[in-house]
């Protein structure tokens, strides 16, 4: 079955010039220095001084809850709101995403929240139209002074005022001051230094820096073609499970970013589990009736496009039998979700005359998904054939 777009390039539109006037001094070297650092220093730290556990346990235990901090936190939670955090939680998003060192969670949803309203425009903070280079790092190595208008709901938080006004001290403090103190601890300072404090930051930097360029140039665009966002397993792995970007930008407040529960999105099951401990709460997901249309009219646009180039013929007869399947496929869909409704609302209030109520619901039910699976494999062969 196709559900996607061919991936086409991102990038076709002329670049402009990138202002070097502009270079925020202060971020480059940060960018560069570290990323050396982290190539160089650490290789030849780890061949003369050798391996250490504890190191490794803590370089683990920073690449997780720094990484989950800006996926969950700044991301899912502050950008977006797709759920509600107990203070605790937020708190610790807030300090080890500050030792991610991407900026405050106030001017990082900031930038977030332009990015979704502007994507691919003028306006977008980190617009791959302006290519894969500005869209990943450049766009942080320039001097750019953005208001922070869209994020007047965080600033009623005191946690999100606290963490933007000690971002400095709490991104030297938790991202290079503690982890160079376990080492001492330890016996190795500069080895938890190099692996803990700088490495670290040049991995979480990258696999959030992916998202934007990435996630905007490579993949499928099963949910909606009409920006640049793709969804990609392979960069899910490398990011924290936001790879599945077009989904993410159609349905934004939907707290997952895999849908399915084998998509592998480890910020959808920190935030699940959070909940199953009732330290998270509100989940918000998009409609499985929405998801569903939303696919179906991409792939059906896109089997009409095809059909565009084949004979005259082909594509009349064609075209007729996707209207009808469509049709079909989009009524018995609407069939199962009211039977579904039904069905759920007997079984919740269980009196006698329910039970029997929801007995015949069942076997409606049933009949319901066979014909609407029915109908699915009908379409799903249409389109294939449509495409071939
Ligand atoms: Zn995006
Ligand atoms: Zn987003």
């Amino acid at each position: 079955m196709t559900s996607a777009a061919t991936p086409t390039t991102a990038t076709q539109t002329s670049k402009p010039r990138i202002p070097w006037k502009s270079l925020d001094l202060v971020n480059t070297l940060f960018l560069v220095g570290t990323a050396v650092v982290a190539l160089v220093g650490v290789p030849i730290h780890l061949a003369t001084h050798g391996f250490s556990w504890p190191i490794m346990g803590l370089f683990a235990f920073y690449l997780a809850a720094t990484g989950l901090s800006i996926t969950g936190g700044y991301h899912r939670l502050f950008s977006h709101q797709a759920f509600q955090a107990m203070a605790p939680v937020r708190a610790f998003f807030l300090i080890f995403g500050a030792a991610a060192c991407q900026n405050s969670a106030l001017k990082w949803a900031s930038d977030h929240r332009a990015h979704h309203l502007n994507v691919d425009k003028e306006g977008d903070p980190y617009n791959i139209r302006r290519g894969f280079f500005y869209a990943h790092i450049g766009w942080v190595m320039l001097k750019e002074s953005r208001p922070l208008k869209n994020v007047q709901d965080l600033l009623k938080d005191p946690l999100v005022r606290w963490q933007n006004r000690f971002y400095t001290v709490l991104a030297i403090g938790v991202g290079g001051v503690i982890p160079l103190l376990f080492g001492w601890w330890v016996g190795d300072a500069w080895g938890s230094f190099l692996l803990v404090g700088v490495a670290r930051t040049v991995i979480v930097h990258h696999s959030t820096f992916l998202i934007n360029s990435l996630c905007h140039f490579m993949g499928r665009q099963p949910y909606s073609l009409k920006d640049s966002s793709r969804d990609s397993a392979v960069v899910a792995l490398l990011t924290y499970g936001e790879g599945y970007h077009n989904f993410h930008h159609q349905f934004q407040y939907d707290y997952r970013n895999g849908i399915r529960w084998y998509h592998w999105d480890p910020t959808k099951w920190l935030i699940k589990t959070l909940a199953l401990c009732g330290w998270t709460s509100r989940l918000r997901t998009a409609q499985d009736a929405h998801i569903f249309t939303a696919r179906i009219e991409i792939q059906k646009t896109l089997a009409q496009k095809n059909l565009e180039q084949r004979p005259r013929e082909f594509r009349d007869a064609m075209e007729q039998k996707l209207h009808l399947a469509h049709e079909a496929l989009v009524s018995a869909r609407i069939k199962w979700e009211r039977v579904k409704t039904d069905y759920r609302a007997a079984k919740r209030s269980m009196d006698a005359k329910r039970r029997s109520l929801a007995a015949t619901l069942e076997g409606e039910l049933l009949a319901a998904r066979a014909h609407f699976l029915h109908a699915q494999t009908s379409w799903s062969m249409l389109i294939d054939h449509t495409n071939a």
